[in-house]
């Protein structure tokens, strides 16, 4: 034990330190960066002990609680990686209809959790994501629509500061942090030790439906889908996916999983998928499916699969579909074979519940982003390429990105409003003077 952790510290050329950087890392496209000193917190009081010891050695730190940054915005050279991942607690208090969750526990695990008690929380739509980088940087998750970015239920959290100090921060104390833990994402500036969230009642029954369209149709089927986004139910999240089919066919797949409160409510929400006006050239249709959560995690997993290299890039977009057509049959036309693909997701925050006052706050009627997966080595350059130079040319359609996706360290762009921006960097400056926190690996 040294340095009086509870858990473990690995200097660079230690043994072990190799695989527990590769460790801390989803993505297998590790980057090379090195950072200088690994912490493994195995308690809330270690998280503190390794700011403290951060500031005494002048180190910068960099924050990982499940490591599904696609970026490995946590690897850095130089400084610390404080891994928070073993930091998993949970706790329910259905009367309250409050919950809190340390920053290391599957987003999906916590709605499993909640389940039992018959409770429900906006959870991201895969499993390992883990609430540590998921709530800091917005968090869109299951009925996301209705709820919001999940970071709007966070009531309260628990953080280290720079000054190696255990703080609540809620909107009666440290009120500003807490504004900035709501959107920060990876530029956060403390280390959050446990999120106090606001639960809701679980839906009762979760539906989806299925229809598989050739690429000759993509006009048609990306028009309707922008035009009956406004009248999609907010219990419904239509999502269309560009891939390519074992054959490597391109095709679009249009899916709208539901999650209601009864069957006539899930039948109702689902039969606007039908008014399709090239329903008649789907090559499958599935439109009427009875699920489970963790069919619905299945699905997902089997569009991100673990073990792969991975980059990818994002915009919102509420440019008139006629003015994203070209960029998405450019797309389409150099879309690499499964399981890289494109998800266009009706968002639509105006229909949603009004925004609370937090740092997220770009988001918009559409998101568009690219996930290019492969697994030689020799194609990294490719595959990033695909992806940024994709969003660069969609650029000018863009209203910003979303840090969920986010790849500003090769193409920065605007992920939160400018005065917000500018918010937060006064917000830094009283809680971070000496940068102790790696800030974002680009911005604008
Ligand atoms: C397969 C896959 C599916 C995804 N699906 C969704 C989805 O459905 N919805 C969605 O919104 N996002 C989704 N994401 C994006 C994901 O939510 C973000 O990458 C998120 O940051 C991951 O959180 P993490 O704790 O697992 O990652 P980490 O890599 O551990 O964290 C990301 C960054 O957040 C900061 N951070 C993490 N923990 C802390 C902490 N305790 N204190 C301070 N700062 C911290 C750090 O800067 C860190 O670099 C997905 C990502 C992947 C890889």
């Amino acid at each position: 034990m040294a340095h009086g952790f509870d858990g473990r510290l690995l200097r660079r050329g230690d043994a072990g330190y190799e695989d527990a950087r590769r460790a801390t890392m989803w993505n297998a496209f590790v980057p090379d960066r090195f950072p200088d000193v690994i912490v493994q917190a195995a308690t809330e009081d270690d998280a503190v002990r390794a700011v403290r010891l951060a500031r005494d050695e002048g180190l910068r730190i960099g924050v990982r609680s499940g490591g599904h940054s696609w970026a490995g915005n946590h690897v850095r050279d130089g400084g610390m990686l404080l891994d928070v991942s073993a930091l998993d607690d949970v706790t329910v208090d259905p009367a309250a209809m409050r919950a809190t969750v340390q920053p290391g526990r599957e987003a999906a695990d916590l709605l499993r959790q909640l389940a039992a008690h018959d409770l429900f929380f906006p959870g991201g739509h895969c499993v390992g994501v883990c609430v540590g980088g998921y709530l800091l940087q917005g968090g869109f998750g299951w009925n996301g629509r209705v709820h919001g970015p999940a970071c709007m239920s966070v009531e309260a959290i628990d953080v280290v500061t720079a000054a190696g100090e255990l703080v609540r921060a809620d909107p009666t104390q440290h009120a500003d942090l807490y504004w900035a833990a709501r959107g920060a994402g990876p530029g956060f500036f403390g280390v959050v030790t446990r999120f106090h969230v606001r639960v809701y009642p679980r839906p009762k029954v979760v539906a989806n439906a299925v229809y598989l369209y050739p690429l000759d149709v993509l006009d048609e089927v990306f028009t309707w889908a922008a035009e009956i986004g406004p009248r999609v139910a907010r219990t419904m999240e239509l999502m269309c996916f560009l891939h390519r089919d074992a054959d490597g066919e391109a095709e679009i797949a249009v899916t709208g999983p539901v999650l209601a409160d009864s069957d006539e409510e899930a039948d109702e929400v689902l039969a606007i998928l039908e008014t399709c006006p090239v329903r008649d050239r789907a090559k499958l249709a599935l439109p009427n499916l009875r699920v489970t959560m963790e069919d619905l995690y299945a699905g997902s997993h089997a569009v991100y699969p673990d073990e792969h290299r991975y980059a990818v890039d994002n915009m919102w977009t509420h440019a008139p579909v006629s003015d994203l057509l070209p960029g998405l049959r450019a797309i389409a036309e150099s879309l690499p074979p499964a399981p890289s693909h494109v998800l266009w997701m009706n968002w639509d925050p105006a229909g949603g519940p009004p925004r609370e006052d937090m740092a997220f706050s770009v988001e918009d009627t559409t998101y568009l982003a690219l996930y290019g997966v492969w697994d030689d080595p020799a194609r990294d350059e490719e595959m990033v390429g695909w992806a940024t130079d994709h969003m660069r040319a969609m650029a000018p359609q863009a209203s910003g990105i979303q840090l969920a996706d986010e790849n500003l360290g090769r193409r920065p762009a605007k992920f939160v409003s400018d005065a917000h921006l500018a918010r937060l960097d006064e917000i830094r400056a009283v809680y971070d003077p000496d940068g102790r926190f790696h800030p974002w690996m680009g911005r604008l």
